[in-house]
């Protein structure tokens, strides 16, 4: 028979050895507290950062992102926030300012900064230009200025389209600046965001081939598709395809510009109407049913950005006229 190893005394000190390992490690693995607007910015902090961050997204989900403003609450919960990631969005503009002033130690970080930026969507423009279906493609021929309304959008940039996170070109560009705050906030883990970031970045770009293959090999008469609010104008310029916009920013077409909408859905075959869930249906199902096409939901805002545009894009595909 073999004595035990350990005497009591001995098994004590060993099991209060263990115990301060493992407040130490809890200590350490406190996650880096940060905020984001929309879900999507959640999904890349939460891709880059793993378990070493904890992300707070302001925008609840099926909430207006453009005409949103935060409760008392959630600027409580800023407040409780090491970093502010930020993609410039209209609410971003207008109250970060605000809640910084109020919380001086937290750290704003423009994601977006350096982005390459599109001209806002034609097409959102309710005010008697005779505007048919739009592209968002194409230049920006009102000039700004006429284009915006700011009574619709409180704190509105006029200059760009915001949706700026909807391409993987864009992407990349924020969550690398993502990382870049991460490390510097977080320096003891900096090996730990590089890596994850690279590993996230293959992820990107395999989806960015995906999406070339598929779109390449189409007939330029074939890359266009009708959409109600014009969320994609930054995936159709990497790939070529025609964003036609019914809506913008909440504003619902006139009794003539519906006719004129209807007339061109008509003329080039639209089969899908692209809605997001966000926004109400009655317009896209009046619009639908008189030119015989169906309802598809394209959501910009989906927290799982890599798998919503995979099936975004596939989705795109079968639609496209
Ligand atoms: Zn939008």
């Amino acid at each position: 028979m073999r004595k035990s190893l350990l005497t009591l005394p001995a098994l004590i000190t060993v099991l209060i050895a263990l115990l301060a390992i493992g407040f130490a490690q809890a200590a350490q693995a406190a996650p880096l507290q940060v905020a984001v607007g929309v879900a999507p910015v959640k999904y890349f902090a939460q891709r880059v950062g793993g378990n070493l961050v904890q992300a707070t997204v302001l925008v609840p989900a099926g909430a207006d992102a453009h005409t949103y403003e935060p409760k008392p609450s959630q600027m409580r919960a800023v407040a409780g926030a090491a970093l502010y990631l930020s993609v410039g969005l209209e609410f971003e503009e207008a109250w970060l300012g605000r809640i910084k002033a109020a919380n001086p130690k937290l750290v704003v970080v423009r994601t977006d900064q350096g982005l390459s930026r599109l001209p806002m969507p034609e097409g959102h423009n309710d005010h008697g230009h005779g505007d048919h279906v739009q592209a968002a493609k194409g230049k920006d021929k009102h000039g700004h200025k006429d284009m915006h309304d700011a009574k619709h959008e409180p704190g509105h940039d006029d200059e760009s389209d915001p949706h700026v996170w909807v391409a993987p070109s864009q992407a990349r560009h924020i969550a690398a600046s993502i990382a870049a705050a991460f490390s510097k906030a977080d320096a003891a883990h900096a090996s730990v965001y590089a890596a994850n970031l690279a590993a996230f970045l293959r992820e990107v770009d395999a989806l960015d081939a995906q999406l070339r293959a598929t779109f390449s090999a189409l007939p330029t008469s074939q890359r266009g598709f009708l959409v109600f609010h014009p969320a994609w104008g930054y995936l159709a310029k990497d790939y070529g395809l025609t964003q036609h916009a019914i809506e913008f920013e909440g504003k619902e077409p006139s009794p003539k510009r519906l006719g004129a909408i209807i007339t061109e859905a008509k003329a080039k075959g639209f089969k899908v109407i692209f809605i997001q869930p966000q926004a109400s249906r009655r317009t896209a199902e009046t619009i639908a049913k008189a030119i015989g096409a169906r309802l598809v939901v394209a959501d910009p805002l989906a927290e799982d950005w890599l798998a919503n545009l995979r099936g975004v894009a596939e989705s795109f595909r079968n639609a496209l006229k």
